[in-house]
């Protein structure tokens, strides 16, 4: 049975008994930050089971994409080890909201092992919860199976629960004995051996309590079912294989794999682990990376990413030192491509990234590796088990090893890493770096520490108003608390509050005018040196200004608003990059002027000018639609749960300032921005970049210097037109440059057609043996330029042999050419050999045209001589 009919048997199976057939959900759960990725069938389900939501229908059945990878469920290490498991597998399972119970489970899954799948039953067991008599007695009066293979086990195995509250219950799996060849061979060996001998297909899961905080259990009013089986593991079994990876679902990976590198299947045990390796692997990661992961240092990201490494390392240990993982996506695509066509239609997108990935972890890679693996086999050599922690930190150190890597390929060399010494390590580097920085960032920062609680927080006031009349608490001057700056003095001042916003997420400081009593200081730039603590950066143009003076300030309102339409702007540019360019982009960085915007963000490719114009639309019809921008000021929880994006590696404090275009854009912001979006006025992006690997850059421009850009831009088109006289200059230009391309032929061959040049040439004509030889030579002519020359000489001489050279910028070129009539008794080719040969080059080509060089130009004459000798022979 193929394992596409495997799936179909199943879903059609329990379709045919009322459930409905449901598709799977990504991997990458889109609204769940606890788990990182989808690892069974129910998760999608996970509401209805919680009862925070009604299903639609009584039963489902779905074939499920699951990754155990990372996280509390990884079975990563084992991958390869055993013959079943793998981190990227399909699961198939049967739900049942509060309609039928175990009595219905147990014959469902006994009915379709045993009469459509046709396993024997004699090879099959159960197990059951040590406490769950209810189920040990339906196997054995619903089926007929006897007590010996009916095991019971304890919570640790068989009660399944989905968190520490929640809906739980009781397990049941059917276990099928693969014979005693499979197995460990040890005397205990019996169900729930880790071996592979009895394997576990497929787990029902009875959910009948409600756990409580205190850890109560009480009957649910309306029981549920949830069972899963891998179809990796039942199509192995049905394919009369002992390993999943001998199933149809991986010989096209596996025979991919193992061409690649040349190696064959099935001949050397470690060899073959590396072959299931890469094979699980490359299911995982095209899945991922189809679903829009992009490797990272982070989360989901680094599990990608650590999953690249082990496979790449294991394609090493198969000997190869090239990319060549993302060779075999192809191959993934022909096993399962038509039951996942997203893997098929991001084929090109994700070799791509792949391959980037790869060969950036080569790069950085290749000297720890070889370090690595000389170290394990000293250790091993010593007969130890333990790898010096010190050692494994200087290569991470030292080579950027990755930790987790080194720790994997100890596992798979059956080593452990002493962590101990590896942590003490890595603590006394920190030490060291600790002490190395201390001095500058200590030398600024205490002046402003010790200056905030004796001053207190500035207010700042610039969300509502642009001016403010403030009192001066004290002046900053040279790095010393001064009482008073005078005219020409440039300081800081602090006030007790201000309209001036301080630099800070992005967004520049506010410049503008300080006015005192008699003074007048220009704000040059505002910063926050500490939180709550607005730094002006002043120069005072007339008078003096003292701590305690009151002052009008006044912030420029034409940069301020400009640079508010571009912090607007940059919110709804990062929601759109969101939906044209897909859900992985993250804000890397922004920086928000008046002048422009400019926006980093994390993609792996480059936008072409369609998507540029998409967004640039998009944009200008959010700005159109004139949308309000709101503004409020709420708990951190509430506004991660109304959906506001956070930036990674930003801190936040308890209560956050959310800014948001309801129903478009919702981000944690603490910058200053348009009440609506047709404030924005315009928006044009004037460049689109890479700023480093994975991570795309984009300047824009909004308001009025959009609209200058523009005009600008039009202003030069249109004196183009002029210069050009028309009104259609693309056409104009395309007609200029053919014309041109013509012309400079012309010119070459006029230069060597010349006269003067041609009939010095004709004059060197001489007769061998009743032929024609021209042997020619004039400097300063390129080699196309000398091929001209060549040809006009054939033209005129009808028969015969040509040999033509010139010398430029330090080099010779020469031509031989054949006229056709001679062709059968003379070869260019062969004539050019040896002619270049004497003058110390080479050269060769074809029977009536060939072409060669030197370097060494004193032996050309000589060389160019030798052609009659050449001919005689
Ligand atoms: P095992 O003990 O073999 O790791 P499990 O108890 O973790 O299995 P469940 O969580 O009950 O398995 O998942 C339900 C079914 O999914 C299993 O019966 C098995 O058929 C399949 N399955 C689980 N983990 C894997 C895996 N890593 N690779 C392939 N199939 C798996
Ligand atoms: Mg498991």
């Amino acid at each position: 049975m193929k394992s596409s009919d495997i799936r179909s048997t199943f879903l059609h199976y329990f379709r045919s008994k009322g459930h409905t057939i449901v598709p799977t959900s990504p991997l990458i759960p889109r609204h769940d930050p606890t788990l990182l990725f989808v690892n069974a069938g129910m998760v999608q389900f996970k509401t209805f089971f919680l009862g925070e939501e009604k299903s639609p229908y009584p039963r489902a059945t779905t074939c499920q994409k699951c990754m155990r990878a990372g996280g509390k469920q990884s079975d990563l290490e084992k991958v390869g080890h055993t013959a079943r498991h793998h981190t990227f597998f399909e699961m198939l399972g049967n739900f049942s909201f509060g309609d039928y119970f175990k009595k219905e489970a147990i014959l469902f899954a006994w009915d379709l092992l045993t009469e459509l799948y046709k396993l024997p039953k004699e090879d099959l067991w159960v197990t059951t919860y040590e406490e769950d008599d209810e189920s040990s007695k339906l196997w054995s009066a619903l089926v007929g199976m006897p007590e010996e293979r009916i095991v019971r086990l304890g919570a640790e195995h068989n009660f399944w629960q989905m968190g520490d509250t929640g809906p739980c219950g009781p397990c049941s799996e059917l276990v099928i004995d693969q014979g005693l060849e499979v197995g460990c061979g040890r005397p205990d060996c019996a169900v729930g051996c880790e071996c592979d001998r009895f394997l576990e297909l497929w787990n029902l899961v009875f959910m009948q309590y409600n756990r409580d905080t205190s850890g109560a259990l009480t009957p649910l009013p309306k029981p549920s079912i949830d069972t899963g089986m891998g179809l990796e593991r039942i199509a192995a079994v049905l394919q009369g294989k002992k390993n999943n990876f001998d199933s149809d679902l991986f010989k096209p990976i596996i025979s991919s794999i193992a061409s690649l590198a040349k190696v064959s299947y099935g001949k050397d045990r470690e060899r073959d682990t590396s072959i299931r390796v890469i094979a699980d692997h490359i299911r995982g990661i095209t899945f991922l990376i189809s679903e829009g992961l992009i490797p990272s240092n982070e989360g989901r990201g680094y599990v990608l990413r650590r999953i690249i490494r082990r496979s790449s390392r294991h394609s090493r240990i198969l000997g190869m030192h090239e990319p060549c993982l993302y060779k075999l996506i192809e191959a993934v695509i022909d096993s399962i491509g038509d039951i996942y066509p997203e893997i098929a239609n991001e084929k090109e997108r994700t070799e791509k990234l792949l391959k980037v990935e790869e060969e950036r972890f080569m790069r950085t890679i290749e000297t720890g590796m070889t370090i690595f693996d000389e170290l394990i086999a000293r250790v091993k050599k010593d007969g130890s088990t333990v790898l010096p922690g010190e050692e494994v930190f200087r290569l991470y150190d030292t080579y950027g090893f990755p930790v987790d890597l080194a720790r994997d390929i100890a596992l798979d060399a059956g080593l452990k890493i002493d962590e101990e010494a590896f942590q003490r390590a890595m603590q006394a580097q920190r030490e060291r770096a600790r002490a190395s920085w201390v001095g500058e960032e200590e030398a600024v920062a205490p002046l402003y520490r010790d200056l905030l609680p004796k001053i207190g927080k500035t207010e700042f006031i610039g969300y509502e108003t642009l001016e403010s009349r403030s009192t001066i608490k004290a002046i900053l001057m040279d790095g010393k608390v001064v009482r008073e700056a005078a005219k020409g003095a440039k300081c800081e001042v602090f006030l007790d509050n201000t309209p001036f916003y301080g630099e800070s997420g992005g967004q520049v400081g506010d410049m503008g005018e300080m006015e005192g009593e008699d003074a007048l200081a220009n704000v040059l730039d505002t910063k926050k040196p500490l939180e709550g603590l607005h730094a002006h950066i002043i120069k005072l143009k007339k008078g003096t200004l003292r701590a305690g003076d009151r002052v009008r300030c006044r912030v420029d309102a034409g940069k301020r608003r400009a640079t508010m339409r571009n912090h607007t702007a940059t919110h709804l540019l990062h929601a759109i990059l969101r939906s044209v360019v897909g859900e992985h982009v993250k804000q890397a960085g922004s920086l928000v002027s008046p002048e422009k915007l400019r926006f980093d963000f994390t993609h792996f490719s480059g936008l072409d000018a369609n998507e540029i114009a998409t967004i640039e639309t998009s944009l200008n019809e959010k700005i159109m639609e004139n949308l309000p921008v709101i503004t409020s000021v709420m708990d951190i929880k509430s506004a991660l749960d109304s959906g506001a994006m956070a930036l990674f590696g930003e801190k936040y404090g308890e209560t956050v300032r959310v800014v948001s275009v309801p129903g478009f854009s919702i981000e944690l912001c603490g910058g200053a921005h348009c009440r609506s979006t047709g404030e924005i006025g315009l928006f044009v992006i004037t460049s689109e970049g890479s700023v480093a690997s994975g991570i795309r850059r984009i300047e824009a421009l909004t308001g009025s210097s959009a609209l200058e850009y523009l005009k600008e831009q039009k202003s030069e088109l249109d004196v183009l037109k002029a210069l050009l006289k028309t009104d259609k200059p693309i056409e104009k230009v395309e007609k200029i440059l053919n014309d041109m391309k013509s012309l400079e032929k012309e010119i070459q061959k006029l230069k060597t057609g010349s006269r003067d040049i041609l009939s010095e040439a004709l004059k060197e004509v001489k007769e061998l043996d009743g032929m024609k030889v021209v042997k020619f030579r004039h400097d300063g002519l390129n080699p196309e330029e000398l091929r001209y020359l060549a040809d006009n000489i054939k033209e005129r001489i009808k028969s015969g042999i040509i040999v033509a050279s010139s010398v430029a910028d330090g080099k010779a070129a020469i031509v031989c050419m054949v006229t056709k009539d001679l062709k059968d008794k003379y070869h260019a080719g062969e004539i050019i050999k040896k002619i270049a040969k004497i003058a110390g080059g080479s050269g060769g080509g074809r029977p009536e045209m060939a072409q060669g060089g030197t370097k060494e130009i004193e032996k050309l004459d000589k060389a160019l001589e030798s052609v009659y000798d050449i001919l005689k022979k």
